[in-house]
């Protein structure tokens, strides 16, 4: 007998989180919380806004409280001082209670239209889903370091996405909670969590000019953001295995200068030629020096990650015991 199955509307029964981290953006605020309103309410979202306020000194605050007197999903958390977009996204994904984390800047360069596709994208099966301005609104001194940023981050680490500091990104809760965001490694987000074993996609979204107010990151961003990368590219791969770095390099660089200074003392030995004045000598031994230096450098790692061992977390999927 054929069983008739009753077509039910899908409704989306999770509660999704939209976190904000803001510093100084007082005009954009009403506008963007309407933006939200609109697409919560078209496709009747369960959801809470959380403003996280980074310290700001214009009036974003008020702004942000004379919202949740009208709408109680508005939660707002007010930093002292300006603590930095990393923070700010740390304690929001700390106090989120979604099943899905959205994140959004608050200057309306990110459309929260985008939210339905981000959503879609996490249902085809993936753990983080970033958006990708494939047409920037942004300045040319912006957008030509941004996509060099961009080549090098996805070439070491691996992960083929198109725009890692995209702040429209959707998460699930394990995720959010999961990975540990601090200093200024937002933009790696999706790099720590590709490590700790999470699927990561992309969307092509939206992008608007800033309107109101103005970005705040200088160029500076592209020099930290590369020394960041050294500090992801190590806590995340080579934290368990120092001397797999140091020791490889240290070992390349030991055997030419051994190689080198070898040589030049058979010459020596051989032919009886005069080292004083062969700057190769010198090349030689040092590279013999910082070689060695490379691989106890390694070592020492080696130790201080033994002695760490404890402090060591794995992101556990499913567990069945007993
Ligand atoms: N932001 C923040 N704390 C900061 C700097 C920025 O919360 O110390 C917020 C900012 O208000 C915005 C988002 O992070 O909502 C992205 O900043 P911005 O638009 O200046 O960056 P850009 O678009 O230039 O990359
Ligand atoms: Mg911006």
């Amino acid at each position: 007998m054929p069983v008739r199955t009753r077509k039910i509307a899908k409704s989306d029964k999770r509660l999704i989180s939209i976190v904000i981290p803001l510093y100084n953006e007082v005009e954009s605020l009403p506008e963007l919380y309407s933006k939200i309103k609109e697409v919560v309410r078209a496709n009747r979202y369960n959801y809470e806004i959380i403003f996280v306020d980074d310290g700001s000194t214009d009036g974003s605050l008020e702004i942000l409280k004379q919202l949740r007197q009208n709408d109680k999903n508005v939660k707002i958390i007010s930093f002292r001082r300006n603590y930095g977009k990393s923070a700010a996204l740390a304690v929001g994904f700390e106090h989120a209670k979604g099943d899905v984390i959205i994140t959004m800047d608050a200057d309306l360069q990110d459309d929260p239209h985008e939210i339905p596709n981000l959503l879609q994208k996490l249902d085809e099966g993936f753990d983080l889903v970033s958006g990708w301005k494939k047409k920037r609104y942004d300045p040319i001194t912006k957008t030509i370091p941004s996509r060099i940023f961009n080549f090098v981050v996805s070439t070491l680490t691996g992960i083929k996405i198109h725009d890692f500091n995209c702040g429209l990104k959707a998460y699930r809760k394990t995720v959010a909670k999961d990975i540990k965001v601090y200093g200024e490694l937002h933009r790696y987000l999706p790099v720590i969590a590709h490590w700790a074993g999470y699927k990561i996609g992309e969307v092509v979204v939206q992008h608007h000019p800033r309107k109101y107010g103005k970005t705040k990151f200088g160029v500076s961003r592209f020099l930290k953001g590369f020394l960041d990368l050294l500090t992801v590219m190590f806590t995340t791969r080579y934290f368990k295995r120092p001397l797999h770095l140091f020791g490889t390099l240290g070992l390349l660089i030991f055997i030419l200068g051994f190689g080198i200074t070898f040589y030049l003392s058979l010459l020596k030995i051989i032919e009886n030629i005069s080292l004083s004045n062969r700057p190769l000598f010198i090349l030689g031994v040092m590279l013999t020096i910082v070689g060695i230096q490379f691989i106890s450098i390694g070592l020492l790692g080696e130790m201080i990650t033994k002695a760490y061992q404890h402090l060591e977390t794995y992101s556990i999927k499913e567990i069945y015991l007993d």
